[in-house]
């Protein structure tokens, strides 16, 4: 059993790592797959960016160089016009000079714009500047030739009809081409913000993914582990933490009292089990918990309580219809197997004052009555039974704090030679003072028993009454012999005899002065035992009694069997009106136990009709609430020291 539990514990520990395996993996692929995207966009946007530099540092580069052909040109021809109308040989050298350097200047600028062009479209343009400007200068060439010789209108002829005509058209051409690059920086631009625009749309789309990402990797891990938490994991139904939490926060809302607690379990489930092993048990669970919450409405909730033990909070109203549909649960357990299950269950309909605890234990307790044999598979647990459970469970809490605090109490009750109507004896009766309040026995002598910490109490009691009588001897009041209760339990220790002959001996009590009672039925159950510690206070001088005589089904064979010194008949031997056939056989009852060589004292006497039957039966002593009730220690002091009764 300890390994099955430690196994599921296991199995549901497998579990729980390998969901959290899959939210880590989760989680780790999309940070992973963000990072990647963000870098790859930052990657593609830096070479963007450097694209469109190199673009527009082409373009100025063009322009300044044609601008500079430009005023190179305008130079030169500024200085062909000062050769023309300059007459100082020293000054034309000069000039010629300079015109030397404009001229290398404009042959260097052309070729670094012809490199500069090969990759743009400015190339024919640039072929066409080039044409022009190689027409200028051999047409430059013809004007200078012509200055030299002095023949200054042919000169200036050639000048107005070749020369300006190119420079206008050179003049044209840059024009042409400026306004065209002009126009592809401003595009150029134009494109650098539509792709930077780009790239940030891009960059908040994956920044928005990343951020649903996030929240839902948050919310599905935060739901996983509020499953996990609330949940039972093989079968999906709510844990019982879970129904805890949930019945308080109904009770907190007065809302509990709506409905009725059902403690429901599979009958025979441990063969199912045996049968067919755990992995088929696990399944026939989990379908059967499915199955069972699927009837659930609204607001109704059920939840797994170990093993095959479950809980539900069923609608006050609706109790009976659910039962008629879980009575009977086929399941499927795979390859085509079927089973028809039958259920078990515990109802508790909830009251106002019950707190989900309450709910759970009666159902509880319910369910378990049902797998009594011959018990119906649903049992119906009524509030006088919880009541009952609750007193049962109060005794035995307070029953440690009492013997502690000596909250028991002897009380004799006395009894009586009815020849002389003198005091002859008595019984010790325990009582409890509980919170100022006398508790008869019969409340909480049979929980005691049934817990098996009655014994405690009649040594208890017992070492009281040997105190007492110690005690009384010792005063110089004469005592009477004073029988106390042990219960049957008793029976099964070996030690009995030895442990009341201990007492004894422990205050020096004369055994004269004390009897032990034991019912009837003890001799039912160990014949052997009770005939045994019968003899064994015989021979310490203790008297017994054998109590409630009449009450069992052999109270004649025990008489013949165990050598008691005094029948107690019990009180239904006193019948109001006794017909002459039952005064006879009381009678014959009574001479029987005298010829026996027994005493015979009957309880319950409350009339003096009942005495003067008793008298006419023969029976000499009796106890009952006509004489005394149950009387304190110091009461029955005063009782010891006058025992006449009138
Ligand atoms: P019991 O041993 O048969 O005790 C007699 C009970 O009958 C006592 O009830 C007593 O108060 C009651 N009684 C006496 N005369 C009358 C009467 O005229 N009318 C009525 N109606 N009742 C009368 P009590 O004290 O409540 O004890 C009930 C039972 O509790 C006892 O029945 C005995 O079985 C058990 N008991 C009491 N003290 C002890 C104890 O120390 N140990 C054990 N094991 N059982 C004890
Ligand atoms: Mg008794
Ligand atoms: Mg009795």
């Amino acid at each position: 059993m300890k390994g099955k539990s430690t196994r599921k514990k296991d199995v549901n520990k497998l579990r729980r790592n390998r969901l959290s395996a899959r939210i880590a993996v989760i989680t780790i692929f999309l940070s992973l797959f963000s990072i990647i995207v963000i870098e790859a966009s930052f990657i593609n946007m830096r070479s963007i960016i450097k694209r469109y530099d190199e673009i527009l540092d082409v373009d100025y580069t063009i322009r300044e160089l044609m601008s500079s052909v430009m005023s190179d040109i305008n130079k030169h021809e500024s200085i062909v016009f000062h050769h023309m109308v300059s007459g100082e040989p020293a000054e034309r050298r000069a000039l010629m000079n300079d015109e030397n350097d404009v001229r290398l200047r404009l042959k260097n600028t052309m070729s670094t714009l012809e490199e500069k062009v090969k990759t743009t479209h400015y190339e024919s343009g640039y072929h066409e500047l080039f044409s022009d400007v190689t027409g200028y200068m051999n047409n430059a060439d013809i004007v200078i030739d012509l200055s030299r010789d002095r023949e200054e209108q042919t000169a200036n002829f050639f000048v107005r009809t070749m020369l300006s005509p190119i420079v206008n058209s050179i003049d044209g051409k840059v024009h042409t081409l400026d306004s065209m690059i002009s126009k592809d920086i401003a595009l150029t631009k134009t494109d650098v913000r539509n792709t930077t625009d780009m790239m940030r749309l891009i960059m908040r789309l994956i920044m928005i993914m990343l951020v649903f990402g996030t929240i839902f990797t948050v919310f599905y891990c935060t739901r996983i582990s509020r499953e996990m938490v609330s949940h039972d994991l093989l079968t999906g139904v709510l844990n019982f933490d879970e129904l805890i939490r949930l019945g308080e926060k109904l009770g907190h809302k007065k809302r509990l009292v709506q409905y009725s607690g059902l403690a429901i379990s599979i009958k025979d489930f441990k063969f199912i089990n045996q049968e067919y092993g755990s992995n088929i048990g696990d399944i026939v669970l989990k379908n059967y918990a499915t199955i069972l919450n699927s009837k659930l409405e609204r607001n109704e909730y059920l939840a797994r309580n170990g093993g095959d033990n479950f809980v539900a909070l069923v609608a006050r109203d609706r109790a009976d219809s659910y039962l008629k549909e879980i009575a009977k649960v086929p399941v499927d357990v795979g390859d085509k197997m079927g089973l028809t299950l039958t259920t078990r269950c515990g109802i508790y309909p909830i009251s106002e004052t019950d707190t989900i605890y309450d709910v759970i234990n009666a159902g509880v307790i319910a369910v378990s009555e049902t797998r009594r044999s011959g018990a119906d598979d649903f049992i119906w647990f009524r509030r006088e039974r919880r009541d009952e459970m609750f007193r049962q469970k109060d005794i035995l809490n307070g029953y440690r704090k009492a013997i502690a605090e000596e909250e028991f109490v002897v009380y004799y009750q006395p009894k009586i030679n009815l020849k002389t109507r003198t005091l002859c004896g008595c019984e010790a009766l325990v009582r409890w003072i509980r919170n100022g309040e006398m508790v008869p026995p019969g409340s909480f002598i049979p929980v005691l028993e049934n817990d098996g910490k009655v014994q405690e109490l009649d040594f208890y009691v017992f070492d009281r009454v040997c105190r007492d009588i110690w005690d009384w001897q010792r005063r110089g009041i004469q005592p009477v012999r004073v029988s106390s209760n042990f219960s049957k339990l008793h029976l099964h220790n070996p030690n009995f005899a030895e442990d009341v002959l201990n007492v004894v001996d422990k205050y020096g009590a004369d055994p004269y002065y004390l009897e032990t009672e034991l019912t009837e039925s003890s001799g039912y159950e160990d014949l052997d035992a009770m005939i045994y510690f019968v003899n064994e206070m015989k021979e310490a001088g203790i008297a017994t009694s054998m109590d409630d005589f009449g009450t069992g089904y052999s109270s004649l064979s025990l008489l013949r069997d165990i050598n008691m010194d005094v029948i107690k008949l019990d009180r239904t031997f006193l019948r109001d009106q006794a017909d002459a056939k039952e005064e006879k056989m009381v009678e014959n009852i009574v001479k029987m136990i005298h010829d026996l060589n027994r005493k015979v004292i009957c309880e319950g006497v409350v009339t003096e009709e009942q005495v003067e039957f008793l008298k006419r039966v023969g029976c000499t002593m009796a106890q009952g609430f006509l004489f005394d009730r149950p009387l304190s220690r110091e009461d029955f002091e005063k009782r010891l020291i006058n025992p006449y009764y009138s």
